[in-house]
């Protein structure tokens, strides 16, 4: 056999995925996963779907391509309408792209151009989150805070202030208003430090993903967050590249506590696996800016293509349609009750938080002290390997800044019934009987 010339990541051969229907993948060997983390939490609608291949095919066989600076295409105009009346018309400007990395890169730049034309080009930092991931292009890697990827690309990336964010798993409810004082305070203190009038923008992810393993903030925290942007006349930038689109049982997990941002990306779930969509919403008056100044400096060549938002409406459309959003909501709550069963039988298992069918699960040495195991120990492999013996896909990361803490997140489709949603449990109580610690 020779080997293939692929470079993706170290570690063991994967198995050939054969096909997929609903929330299952078969291999080649024919053996079943249940795809209990929507593949890289992107195929929410799960998988072999019918009505989103027509929609595909109706769109190729009219045209696939076309580009943005040469042609208006209907789909695009469409679903950034639908985009818009999904955030309650609070960010009224589209900017589609194809991926979360190139959503946040234009956030980042279309931030940094604001300040520009307004004269204010002493704005040069952003402010973000440790730990956080906002994507792997320098810009997006720049306001990540996860210390083995930014590591060798620290003096290249642009400067960002990275803060504490809230942890509600050390800071139970007795000391939960001081710990959101404290977080803002130091963030207030970070920023004072550099000035206020040199931030571009704060960006943070509602709800926390591949950093953090579901970390939530509240609405003490983004409130304070929007009064300290406002203060400093920086923006506000919500990251739900990875949260967004339905996967907390609202369409954006910032609704659920109120507070806008002048900002806001999303991808992944967008084109729910079929293709690459990505999006930037953003304030009117903040575009309006830019383009009096000349116009926005940045694109990509895919950006909005037709087939693209083709795709993604039909997905959107579908989430309506089959009013998904309960379904997230009600399997939430069930997922949510098996995985607080099993952490009252293992007690490593730390802390299961999340929102809608987006739950994290922290592992640790002591339950007590909250002590998370060495890096050595590699838990969060062995648990997804494990899990993947079991039938069962779940999506792993080392926590706390990437360099000790384990955690893995279960994120399942959208169209998870009862029973199959039991049998995502049931496959996990598996592996997680069979860990050796
Ligand atoms: N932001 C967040 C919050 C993410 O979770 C991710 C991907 N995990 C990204 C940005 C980058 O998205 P992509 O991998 O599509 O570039």
């Amino acid at each position: 056999m020779t080997t293939s010339p692929l470079f993706y990541q170290a570690g063991p051969p994967m198995p050939e995925v054969s096909h997929g229907h609903g929330v299952f993948l078969w291999d080649t060997q024919g053996k079943e996963y249940l795809d209990g983390c929507s593949g890289a939490i992107s195929c929410n609608l799960g998988h072999g779907r019918e009505d989103i291949r027509d929609a595909m095919l109706a769109q190729l066989d009219r045209v696939a391509f076309t580009y943005r600076t040469q042609f208006e295409n209907a789909p695009a105009v469409a679903l950034a309408h639908a985009l818009v009346e999904m955030t309650e018309g609070d960010l009224e400007k589209v900017f589609f792209v194809s991926s979360g990395s190139e959503a946040v890169e234009s956030a980042l730049k279309l931030a940094r151009q604001y300040f520009v034309a307004r004269g204010e080009s002493q704005r040069r930092h952003f402010v973000s989150l440790r730990p956080s991931y906002h994507g792997s292009t320098l810009g997006a890697l720049g306001v990540t805070g996860y210390q083995p990827l930014e590591a060798p690309f620290a003096d290249i990336t642009p400067s960002s202030i990275k803060v504490p964010g809230p942890d509600f798993y050390r800071h139970r409810d007795d000391d939960r208003d001081a710990h959101i004082r404290r977080v803002l305070d130091e963030t207030r203190a970070r920023i004072d430090d550099a000035g206020g009038d040199t931030v571009i923008a704060i960006v943070v992810e509602p709800v926390g993903g591949a950093s953090t393993g579901g970390r939530l903030v509240d609405q003490a925290y983004l409130e304070g967050l929007r009064a300290l942007c406002d203060e400093v006349g920086c923006l506000l930038i919500f990251d739900e590249v990875l949260c967004g689109v339905g996967r907390t049982g609202t369409w954006f997990a910032y609704q659920q506590w109120g507070v806008t941002p002048d900002l806001l990306t999303t991808a992944k779930g967008l084109g729910a696996g079929y293709y690459p969509v990505g999006a930037l919403l953003a304030r009117e008056a903040i575009v309006e800016t830019v383009m009096a100044s000349g116009g926005f400096q940045h694109g990509h060549t895919y950006a909005g293509n037709p087939l693209a938002c083709a795709t993604g409406l039909a997905a959107v459309e579908a989430i309506r349609r089959e009013h998904l959003l309960d379904n997230v909501k009600v399997r939430g709550r069930q997922l949510q009750k098996g995985l607080e069963t099993l952490r009252s039988r293992h007690p490593w298992i730390g802390d299961v938080r999340g929102l809608g069918l987006l739950w994290g699960v922290e592992l640790v040495m002591d339950p007590v002290e909250k002590t998370p195991f060495p890096a050595a120990s590699n838990l969060f492999a062995r648990v997804t390997a494990l899990a993947k013996e079991e039938g069962l896909l779940i999506y792993p990361r080392r926590s706390l800044n990437g360099l000790s803490g384990d955690h893995f997140l279960v994120s399942p489709p959208f169209t998870i019934s009862e029973s199959e949603t039991e049998l995502l449990l049931e496959r996990l109580a598996r592996a997680l009987d069979r860990l050796d610690r």
